[in-house]
């Protein structure tokens, strides 16, 4: 007997990696930090964004920890990157920015965060969603693995009317929202070609002044090149994608 093909596994499940960012209109960005989307992410959310796509942004904590200097006080840093992140977003084409204001550093993967993403899936009806793989091996940083871990399961539920049922009271519909596209991801299963795209996607990362050194911009560029170096890009970002039906009692989930 022979095994099914990876291709037949994603038919099977109705997986077209293609259609998540060509057929979508609304495409919602769940990052950790002011600054994560940009960097994993920033020359697809500009190519979508010039194709007319809403993209939305939902930055989970309030980026106050992200100094070396003792003398920084957190609620100046948060104020300062909200508007490093106002500025970057403007630059890619992005819609729209949600904040979350948990406190950075100490995320953990919580009901009450799960139920917040949900609330604004309900709310802005995405065909895609963008995220953190938070299965990536060796990913040290708490708040980016609970962001992709929250964010897969509001993905997930947001479509069952029995769950976070206030939504439900304040007048919100369940969603079902098509594809999540993960980035930084150990198995990627689509690149999106950014070559036209890097200046901008520079432009926005310096921005990032807070955060990023222009020796650190060229090092995430670089990162775009080695991705681009694997299908033949100049420049690329790469995605896991999937649906729903990949994301419960799959086993083969993994080689999607
Ligand atoms: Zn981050």
């Amino acid at each position: 007997m022979t095994l099914p093909s990876v291709e037949a596994l994603r038919s099977a499940i109705g997986l077209r990696t293609e259609e998540a960012f060509e057929t979508c209109r609304t495409a919602l960005s769940i990052q950790p930090h002011p600054d994560d989307t940009e960097i994993a992410a920033g020359g697809t959310v500009a190519k979508l964004a010039s194709r007319g796509v809403k993209v939305v942004y939902v930055t989970v904590t309030d980026g106050g920890a992200g100094t070396m200097d003792p003398s920084m006080p957190w609620e100046e840093l948060v104020r300062i990157r909200k508007r490093e992140q106002e500025e970057a977003a403007k630059t890619l084409g992005v819609s729209e920015l949600v904040w979350l204001n948990f406190r950075d550093s100490e995320l953990r993967p919580t009901l009450e965060l799960r139920n917040r993403l949900i609330t604004v899936i309900r709310r802005y009806k995405p065909d895609v969603i963008l995220t953190v793989d938070p299965w990536l091996p060796y990913e040290a940083h708490p708040d980016h693995i609970a962001v992709g871990l929250a964010a897969s399961e509001a993905f997930f539920f947001s479509n069952l009317a029995g769950v976070n049922r206030s939504d439900l009271e304040m007048g919100l519909e369940p969603h079902t929202t098509r594809y999540i596209a993960y980035y930084w991801t150990r198995t990627p299963n689509h690149y999106v070609d950014i070559s036209d795209l890097i200046e901008v996607k520079r432009r926005a990362m310096s921005m990032h002044k807070s955060q990023f050194t222009e020796e650190i911009v060229e090092l995430l560029v670089r990162y775009s090149e080695l991705l681009g170096l694997r299908v033949g890009y100049k420049y690329a970002e790469a995605f896991k994608i999937l649906n729903p039906l990949a994301l419960h009692v799959n086993p083969f989930a993994e080689i999607l």
